[in-house]
């Protein structure tokens, strides 16, 4: 130990009279000691906060103490009753366990041993429904109950991730400036803020989880084309990603890609990404977005064409089988040099800004229906820092919904608008190459897809309402008049009031 102080709860370590002495000195415990917690622990405690520790075995929590207990004052404990009666009232509880069972059985634990008012705070990647359930639960026991997403992983759990805390305002005042203290700061801005009630934090959360999943889908296929179309190899594309973090695609995912693809394998000596299995995992958070996103009637179809593609790179059997389809007559253009490398990221821009308006679009639904009046520029000051979806452009999202906090699409937005009409060309001629040359861009087709689909005057859903009518009397609305009509299909095909 250095300065710091490293208090014992077990009677095993210390005396009786030990653990008194320290009983109510923590401001914050953390339970649940894998990499989030351990670091989230030590941030705190760097903060000059008193941090109670506590895991289900207690090798992880000696690991912490013996590894990082200069970093500041901890209170060691075994049991989740030592782990309670450490802390100060009202106490406070952070709980960073697997998401789904084991956290429902450490929150319900806390909560026999918890009096009324304190606060359990669920920084997990819960599923917003659950924590909607729980925070519920809590209520009724008079426990206050917050979820909060937090995004950064092992890094920024250390050195500032960003919280998106959702529960009653009246516990985030309690909580709040702690969790501000060890979130990240851009500008001197701390990348937390109160989001909404119950669910709110951990379904924004989940939403920055599936623009993360389209961010790198959209990067992946940059990637796929700079190397199929144009011939890069990953070495050189490395400067080409970190030639593009310097301009307005500066972002975290940029910069690491970068690295990636700079990384050479020690056993082969060839670059690392062509060692790699290419069969993404996922956890779950792009697939919770997009079935919300079936739920709230929202096209999020950038993250969910990342989260498809994510499973087509699992599907083995059938790629397997793929293999041997045939291509047709596929071709690359003559010449891709550096206008091809600049409509790429161009494309790669605009599909980008695609994805985020389809996800805020997606947060405004679930604000409306569940009453959270979540304030989406506030959203965007704290995904500047400390998250993985962190990036230059967030000043400008944020500006538009400084500007117009009612914008019906970020894409409405004068900022956005005109990126797009400087993009749209070569976004056109990327998607047009992508084709001809049999080289999938599901990210960036969908996203012009989708923006084409907002741009069209006439879609063809009078056609789709016309077959419904035909087949299933669901009626249409007319252009021309008020009402719904049905047309007598099966009959002299004359037109009725519905
Ligand atoms: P994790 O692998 O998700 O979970 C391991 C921790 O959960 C261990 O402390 C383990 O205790 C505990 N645990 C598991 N089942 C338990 C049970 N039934 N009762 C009590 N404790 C139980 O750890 P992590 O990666 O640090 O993530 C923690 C949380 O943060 C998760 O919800 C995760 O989704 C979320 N998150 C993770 C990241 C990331 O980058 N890893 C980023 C953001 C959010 P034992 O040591 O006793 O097994």
């Amino acid at each position: 130990m250095t300065s710091s102080t490293l208090k014992f709860m077990s009677t095993e370590r210390e005396d009786a009279q030990t653990a008194t002495d320290i009983t109510g000195t923590a401001d914050i415990g953390v339970t649940g000691l894998a990499v989030m917690g351990s670091n989230i622990a030590r941030n705190f405690a760097r903060r000059g906060y008193t941090v109670a520790v506590h895991n289900r075995s207690t090798g992880k929590t000696d690991a912490l103490l013996n590894e990082h207990g200069s970093d500041g004052d901890f209170v060691r404990t075994e049991s989740i009753a030592e782990f309670a009666a450490a802390l100060n009232s009202p106490r406070r509880a952070l709980v960073m366990v697997q998401a789904g069972a084991p956290t429902d059985a450490v929150i319900d634990a806390l909560a026999d041993v918890f009096d009324e008012g304190d606060i359990i705070i669920d920084g997990g990647n819960a599923l917003y429904t659950d924590t909607i359930r729980r925070e519920k639960a809590m209520a009724e026991r008079g426990i206050r109950f917050i979820g909060a997403g937090i995004s950064g992983g092992e890094e920024g759990a250390l050195e500032g991730p960003s919280i998106m805390p959702g529960g009653p305002a009246s516990s985030y005042e309690v909580v709040g400036p702690m969790l501000e203290s060890i979130s990240a700061k851009v500008d001197g801005t701390p990348c937390c803020t109160h989001i909404g009630d119950d669910g709110s934090g951990h379904f924004v959360k989940m939403v920055h989880n599936g623009i993360e999943y389209s961010d790198m889908q959209l990067i992946g296929e940059a990637y796929h084309l700079l190397r199929g179309v144009a011939g890069i190899e990953p070495g050189p594309m490395a400067e080409v990603f970190r030639d593009w973090n310097t301009g307005e695609l500066d972002s975290y995912l940029i910069e690491i890609t970068a690295e990636v693809l700079a990384q050479v394998d020690a056993d082969t000596g060839g670059p690392l990404v062509d060692v790699i299995v290419d069969r993404a995992g996922q956890k779950g958070t792009g697939r919770w977005t997009v079935k919300s996103a079936l739920d709230l009637g929202v096209p999020v179809t950038g993250i969910a064409e990342a989260v498809f593609a994510r499973a087509l790179s699992s599907s083995v059997p059938q790629r397997e089988a793929g293999k041997s389809l045939p291509s047709g007559t596929v071709s690359t253009p003559s010449e891709a040099g550096a206008e091809f490398v600049e409509d790429v990221r161009k494309a790669l821009y605009a599909s980008k800004i695609i994805a985020y308006a389809q996800g805020f679009d997606q947060i405004t639904a679930a604000s409306t229906e569940h009453g959270w009046d979540i304030a989406r520029g506030d959203l965007a000051t704290i995904w500047r820092g400390g998250c993985i979806i962190r990036a230059k452009f967030l000043n400008h999202i944020r500006e538009a919904y400084a500007q117009n906090p009612e914008l019906p699409t970020l894409l409405a937005a004068p900022y956005f608008a005109e990126a797009l009409a400087d993009c749209v060309d070569s976004w056109r001629r990327v998607v047009t190459t992508a084709v001809t040359a049999g080289i999938p861009a599901p990210g960036f087709s969908a996203a012009l897809a989708y923006y084409d689909g907002l741009r069209t005057d006439r879609l063809p859903a009078a056609l789709i309402q016309g077959q419904r009518d035909f087949f299933g009397a669901h009626t249409y609305l007319r252009t021309d008049r008020d009402g719904s009509f049905h047309t007598l299909w099966s009959g002299d095909r004359s037109e009725v009031r519905a």
